[in-house]
């Protein structure tokens, strides 16, 4: 069985006195033993990494940057390493989420030397991957995430994959929009996913890789969601702003019994 992981992706949002509240509440949740079996994380802002670090050390949750720059250090105004992320005590980073591609101009090759930093640093990594509308009209779905998922795996260990890597399936379409890919829409490209990292990195690997789905999780649509059999959790933008409903999509995030153990 694969544990499901929720992660929340603060973005650019939330400021120090909601972060330390929104922790508190995380805390007592995630110390709650009747709680279900879900994984956590929470990808606060850059400047707060540490704090959050700080305030859920030994919760469990696991802690991460929204993004890294590939360099170990250097010139690089602006930027944050995958070193200074473990340094201030992340566990895990977030590459190659849409809003990075499009507005930061991220390509195929950019994700992938992120990805290779992170692992590097001692990262654990959610790397994002899916198709813009027009991508999905054109039908063209596949054939994009395909493309962006080789980039991501090829020439890496299997065993770093399954441990290391959850590869989040977001259709850029779904993102803040309010619109949820529908079950099936999820399964459909969540299968196909797997199957090609089947085809790449055997199918031992890919039955135990971390498959989330991304792009307006709720409370209300996320237990269907993650009935699926290859969908393995959440990456969840604007409802994990609010404790409420970040709690209650991991009480519903629980663990279904399918693929192998992680
Ligand atoms: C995201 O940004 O990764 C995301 C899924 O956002 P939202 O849940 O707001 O659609």
């Amino acid at each position: 069985m694969r544990t499901p992981f929720i992660a929340g992706n603060w973005k650019m949002q939330l400021q120090r006195a909601a972060i330390a509240e929104f922790c508190r509440a995380l805390r007592a949740f995630a110390a709650d033993k009747a709680r279900p079996a879900a994984r956590l994380g929470i990808f606060p802002p850059f400047v707060y990494v540490q704090e959050v670090v700080e305030a859920l050390a030994g919760s469990g949750v696991a802690v991460g940057g929204q993004t890294c720059h590939p360099a170990e250090q250097g010139a690089f105004t602006g930027e944050v390493s995958a070193r200074m992320l473990r340094d201030v005590g992340a566990s895990h980073v977030i590459v190659g989420h849409s809003e990075r591609r499009q507005q930061a101009g991220e390509t195929d090759a950019d994700v992938r030397a992120r990805l290779d930093a992170a692992l590097a640093a001692g990262l654990d990594v959610i790397a994002c991957l899916g198709e813009t509308l027009p991508e999905r009209k054109d039908g063209r779905t596949f054939a994009v995430v395909d493309r962006q998922l080789d980039a991501l795996v090829s020439g890496l260990p299997g065993e770093t994959l399954a441990t290391r890597v959850t590869f989040a399936y977001e259709p850029v379409w779904a993102i803040g929009t309010g619109v949820t890919a529908t079950p099936a829409q999820a399964q459909e490209v969540h299968a196909h996913l797997r199957a090609r990292l089947a085809e790449r990195c055997g199918a031992g690997v890919a039955a135990r890789v971390l498959l989330q789905y991304g792009g307006s999780v709720k409370p209300d649509n996320v237990a269907e969601l993650i009935e699926c059999q290859d969908v393995d959790g959440a990456l969840v933008g604007g409802a994990s702003l609010q404790f409420s409903s970040f709690e209650a999509i991991a009480r519903l995030g629980r663990a279904v019994a399918h693929g192998s153990n992680r």
